[in-house]
């Protein structure tokens, strides 16, 4: 090894950092540049050293007391170039003209060993022009949610965008009660969202419209320069990644919360983790953001939504493609959706092959778990374990129904499926529990880190469930207790949009 292949293993310091920030160079309507407002006394409550990894940075550089003040945003980097991007949205169906980074500065773009770029964004660093009526600051419990479930949801094998790190303080901020002060630094390859195109389409400023379309292809869908339609197949591309993501989170019972077109990332990954669940005990309509109150953002909503949100983005492109091709990328999300949401859900139940009968045993199974209020999660890793022998009563499995006679005549149809394809036990289960996680953060994991956090500084829990959910398919004996059920003060727990 010579000592360049060293220094590179090593991984760079903060100042090492590069920078190629693209987004900064687009004109000046897309975004307000300004650093971010001080926070007293920083210090590190997170750092992840996965994510380090992707930018190349050394993860002792997290020892430094300069590691703080640069992800809170009191010391800037060489190379980066601080901004806040405008955007719009519909939230809750309402179209709102403008949004922006109300709380979040893109500090620039780094560029990984790979020669990846990565937005460094800090969210909860100050306010911006568009901060509207908030504090442009974010507590030290939100950013906890959204630190875990970002990497336990990309564990899963979900696009999602990362998290670097959470810096505190103890900076008062007033929510329904005052908590304290933290900031997050999350990385996509971009932040831009389907309200970056819904502001300029409801402006009518259509060049930039056409500007931030030719930048999303550029850098983010480089296959789809120079075909024909350029921006009909961004369309089309935007809504296949979007229906796939959203067809894993159905499938491994994950609730956005707030699936507002301000929340919908252009390159079709889970951003802006606020008010998420995954699921406990299985209702299909369950709705996990305490302030929804119609319902709108329900589990069983989440692909109907996903596609209403599809159709606001290829509204606001109108002005780039005819309303033909539009409305025919639109109307494909269904078949992109089952494309992805069907073999996901034969790798659940450990089926092999297709068969006309699958729908039925499902949709049995279905209703099964949503009269007996199974639990999603345990019922699957338990599936795993299914055996498929005649006498066998299953009883781990059958425990989990109230009604066990039903559950009998549904494990009977299930056996018959498995005989006809002649599934072997062992090897079905071994690649189930690649399909069907053990360990999912459920509200009362991530609860239990904010209460040590805030009431005893305790940043230990953060640690090891970012560590646990960093492998959530293996078993880790050690962790049992993580994969059992919710006790019962989880049930009191509400989250809401409060952040
Ligand atoms: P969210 O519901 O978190 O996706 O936020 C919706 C909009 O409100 C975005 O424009 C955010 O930047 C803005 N926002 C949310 N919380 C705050 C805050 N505390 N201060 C300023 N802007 C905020
Ligand atoms: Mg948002």
């Amino acid at each position: 090894m010579n000592a360049g292949e060293r220094i590179q293993t090593a991984g760079s310091t903060l100042e090492e950092v590069r920078f190629q920030n693209t987004f900064a160079g687009l004109p000046a309507g897309f975004h307000s540049k300004l650093a971010p407002q001080a926070l007293p006394e920083p210090y590190l409550v997170a750092f992840n050293p996965d994510a380090a990894a992707l930018i190349g940075l050394d993860p002792r550089e997290a020892q430094r007391p300069e590691f703080a003040e640069v992800f809170c945003g009191n010391r800037l980097l060489p190379g980066s170039d601080p901004l806040a991007a405008i955007y719009a949205g519909h939230q809750f169906g309402v179209y709102v003209p403008q949004l922006g980074d109300g709380r979040a500065h893109l500090l620039g773009e780094a560029v990984g060993p790979d020669e990846r770029r990565w937005d460094l964004q800090l969210k909860g660093a100050g306010r911006t022009p568009y901060s509207r009526m908030g504090d442009g600051r974010a507590v030290l419990r939100s950013t906890i949610r959204e630190y875990l479930a970002s990497e336990a949801m990309h564990a899963l094998g979900i696009p999602s965008t990362r998290s670097l790190a959470i810096v505190g303080s103890d900076k008062p901020v007033m929510r329904e009660n005052v908590e304290t002060a933290a900031v997050l630094t999350r990385m996509a390859p971009s932040h831009v969202r389907f309200g970056s195109f819904e502001v300029f389409y409801h402006r009518r400023q259509y060049e930039h419209l056409r500007t931030l379309a030719d930048y999303v292809i550029s850098h983010h869908y480089p296959g789809l320069t120079g075909v024909e339609k350029p921006h009909a197949a961004l369309l089309r591309e935007v809504i296949r990644r979007t229906a796939r993501t959203v067809a894993r989170w159905q499938a491994v019972g994950f609730c956005h919360g707030v699936m507002n077109t301000d929340n919908m990332s252009i390159l079709g990954i889970t951003i802006d983790y606020g008010p998420y669940g995954f699921l406990d005990a299985f209702d299909a309509n369950h709705v996990c953001n305490h302030s929804d109150d119609g319902g709108r953002y329900a589990y069983n909503r989440q692909p109907g939504i996903a596609q209403w949100n599809l159709a606001c983005l290829a509204q606001a492109m109108l002005p780039l493609m005819t309303e033909e091709d539009a409305m025919d990328a639109v109307n494909g999300f269904e078949s992109d959706f089952e494309e992805e949401y069907a073999p996901a859900m034969r790798a659940k139940f450990g089926l092999a092959t297709v068969r006309e009968e699958d729908s039925e045993l499902l949709r049995g199974l279905f209703q099964l778990l949503q009269e007996n209020r199974t639990d999603y999660t345990i019922f699957f890793r338990r599936l795993c374990d299914f055996d498929a022998s005649p006498d066998a009563t299953n009883h781990e499995l059958r425990d989990l129904f109230l009604n066990r006679e039903a559950f009998d005549r549904w494990a009977a149809e299930y056996r018959a499926r498995l005989m006809a394809e002649g599934s072997d036990d062992r090897q079905r289960a071994e690649s189930m529990r690649r399909a069907n996680p053990k360990y999912v953060l459920r509200n009362h994991l991530a609860e239990t880190a904010i209460r040590r956090a805030n009431e005893e500084r305790d940043y230990t829990e953060i640690e090891r469930l970012r560590a646990l959910l960093s492998r959530p398919f293996d078993e880790q004996p050690e962790m049992e207790s993580y994969a059992g059920f919710p006790p019962d003060w989880a049930g009191s727990l509400e989250v809401s949009c409060s952040s």
